[in-house]
């Protein structure tokens, strides 16, 4: 099995080009992100991914975890893999320095987390729902909640979860039923089970703190009367030492298509009095303090996706420079598959693909950094970031699909691993909101919220790229005009939306997801036709990455060919409506 080489010219190559990390570092607080320091932190995250985390991947699917006595027991290695990460200050790279962090910005520790998730995906887990906890904490915690608990969760001491599913309530979160009581001290007693908890338990850290949503008496039904309570396993004494177990417990796991060797629990809050709770933020606010977390952890989902699509792509490379089959037509040689025009379409659509999600994600952690000091930022990330999760997160699936189809029946078995890409891509698309989620979102909370202004504002900055491109000549003359369809595409889908919501109700729900699509596939156009002009100026330039450079512009036209090319399809579905998705009677399915 080859080893996994985390891409860290593509990432420093599109944190510079894409995200702007020099104008980043410019920020006020982005000082610490000197080119030098970005590259050494890249090359040691490789190191640390393809050494420590990626030999455990397959150990982590093979052993999967284990219930005994209410204990989660994680895979041979997790734990000592977690304790090296946290030694190697990994966990606080884009935090604050204020509890502890490093301060680097938040596109950095995107480009890092991505080789957590594609060196083990399982395993990263844990980090990403602690950074979900940490920032919910860091924008809406109490002064003496951050005190207590954010230095240790900065450093990966101690892990968070995210608390929201149970068996009646999970796309609708508003439907569940977990309570809180409260005490009189400020305390509250929570009760009620959850389930599918990611790492509800586990032996990687000495403490866990679940961020829980729950119902105060006589809270308002539905989604208006939702709080979100901290539960830690071990209650934290006022000198941030651990005293009693609470009561929280993990008392059932799941047996799963893929993330083996993440723990998938069922929690049960209180199993007595109830377990303490302490209220995070006001009352009847959970939900929308939920969604910092959520937010967060939406593009750190789509980030697995594109992580599963490299990983999967790099093993399906390398077998396709192995595997000999077949000979080439004018020599009559016996040939290597990678000389078949088919099995070179398909790596270069799985190459294309990643390269264009990769962009679009580590793009909106760049807005998220300019966010800190740019409102249009802020709006620019609340607009993509259903668009990074779901798109990701398809790119995930699609691609680990077409690796296996590149090592033809040895893809299906399991000691070529690439199976394993797929089994645990497969989750990325429903959890953190499934994607017809993410696609209504993007249609109701985005486009038509505030009357498609933040849409029309990046459809203008997409379209001000045409002069370049123009400029640029021949070389992506295809490429320009495929970009010019697929943006006036989107354009029009929006406008067809906006104009038609008011009179026909169902209609922007029908044809959601057809314009997530064509909003995916115009942004990651565009991202890679900026890529494409970098590369050239790169090379005008003299620079010595000459193949590299010229890859990436191969690989944008090949975007636009593959995938922009479809942008006309997204429009036309987003044009037939609801009619016929809503024709046929329930008893007709
Ligand atoms: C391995 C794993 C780990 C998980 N980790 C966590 C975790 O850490 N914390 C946590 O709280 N939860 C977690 N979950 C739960 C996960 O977030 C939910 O499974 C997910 O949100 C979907 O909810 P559901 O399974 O109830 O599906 P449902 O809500 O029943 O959805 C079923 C289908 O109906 C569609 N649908 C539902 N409602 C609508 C609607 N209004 N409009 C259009 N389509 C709709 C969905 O898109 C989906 O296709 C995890 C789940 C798994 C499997």
């Amino acid at each position: 099995m080859p080893r996994f080489d985390a891409p860290v010219q593509e990432l420093a190559f599109v944190l510079d080009e894409i995200a702007g990390l020099a104008e980043i570092a410019g920020l006020p607080g982005g000082e610490e992100a000197t080119p030098d320091l970005v590259a050494a932190v890249l090359e040691e995250a490789a190191r640390f991914g393809g050494e420590i985390l990626a030999p455990l991947n397959p150990v982590g699917d093979r052993q999967g975890c284990r219930l005994s006595n209410g204990m989660v027991t994680t895979p041979a290695g997790f734990p000592a893999a977690y304790a090296r990460f946290v030694d190697g200050g990994w966990n606080g790279i884009a935090f604050a320095p204020d509890f502890g962090g490093q301060g680097l910005p938040w596109a950095v520790g995107t480009a890092v987390q991505e080789i957590w998730h594609a060196a083990n995906m399982a395993f990263a887990l844990v980090p990403m729902l602690t950074q979900g906890a940490v920032e919910a904490l860091s924008h809406h915690g109490t002064a003496e909640q951050k005190r207590l608990y954010l230095p240790k969760l900065i450093r990966g001491e101690w892990t968070g979860t995210m608390n929201l599913t149970e068996p009646q309530a999970g796309s609708d979160v508003g439907a569940l039923r977990t309570k809180a009581v409260p005490v009189g001290d400020g305390s509250w007693r929570i009760s009620g089970q959850k389930i599918f908890i990611t790492g509800g338990d586990h032996d990687l850290a000495e403490n866990i703190v679940h961020l829980v949503l729950a119902r105060t008496p006589g809270a308002p039904a539905g989604v208006r009367g939702i709080s979100l309570f901290l539960v830690p396993k071990f209650l934290v004494g006022p000198d941030g030492a651990l005293g009693p177990r609470n009561e929280v417990a993990c008392i059932k796991l799941e047996h799963k298509l893929g993330i083996n060797g993440s723990p998938t629990c069922t929690m049960a809050f209180g199993d007595g009095d109830g377990a303490l709770g302490w209220m995070i933020g006001a009352e009847n606010q959970g939900l929308a303090l939920m969604f910092t977390m959520m937010n967060n952890a939406r593009l750190a989902v789509g980030l697995e996706g594109i992580a599963q699509a490299e990983r999967a792509y790099q093993k399906a490379r390398a077998y396709a420079r192995e595997r000999v089959q077949g000979h080439d037509p004018l020599t009559r040689q016996p040939v290597t598959i990678l000389h078949h025009p088919d099995v070179r379409r398909m790596l270069l659509d799985a190459k294309a693909r990643t390269e264009a999600a990769r962009a679009l994600a580590l793009y909106v952690a760049g807005q998220i950094d300019r966010a800190r000091t740019c409102p249009d930022a802020h709006r620019r990330v609340e607009l993509l970031t259903p668009v990074v999760k779901a798109y990701g997160t398809e790119t995930g699936v699609a691609v680990a699909d077409t690796a296996i189809q590149v090592f033809g029946g040895m893809g299906y078995i399991d000691e070529t691993g690439v199976a394993q890409h797929l089994r645990d891509a497969r989750i990325a698309p429903i959890y953190e909101g499934t994607n017809g989620i993410q696609a209504l979102d993007l249609v109701g909370r985005k486009l038509l919220k505030d009357g498609g202004a933040a849409f029309s504002a990046l459809v203008a900055e997409m379209r001000a790229l045409d002069a370049p491109l123009a400029a640029a000549g021949a070389e992506v003359a295809g490429l320009r005009r495929r970009l010019a369809e697929a943006v006036n595409a989107a354009d029009a889908a929006g406008r067809h939306i906006l104009g038609g919501a008011g009179a026909d109700p169902r209609l922007a729900a029908a044809v959601a997801w057809p314009f997530l699509l064509l909003v995916a596939t115009a942004t990651c156009g565009w991202l890679m036709a900026k890529a494409a002009l970098a590369a050239r100026r790169r090379l005008a330039a003299g620079d010595q990455a000459v193949p590299f450079l010229e890859g990436k512009i191969v690989t944008a036209r090949a975007y636009a060919e593959l995938h922009l090319v479809q942008a006309e399809s997204y429009l036309a579905q987003v044009e037939s409506g609801s009619t016929s998705v809503m024709a046929l009677s329930d008893d007709q399915f």
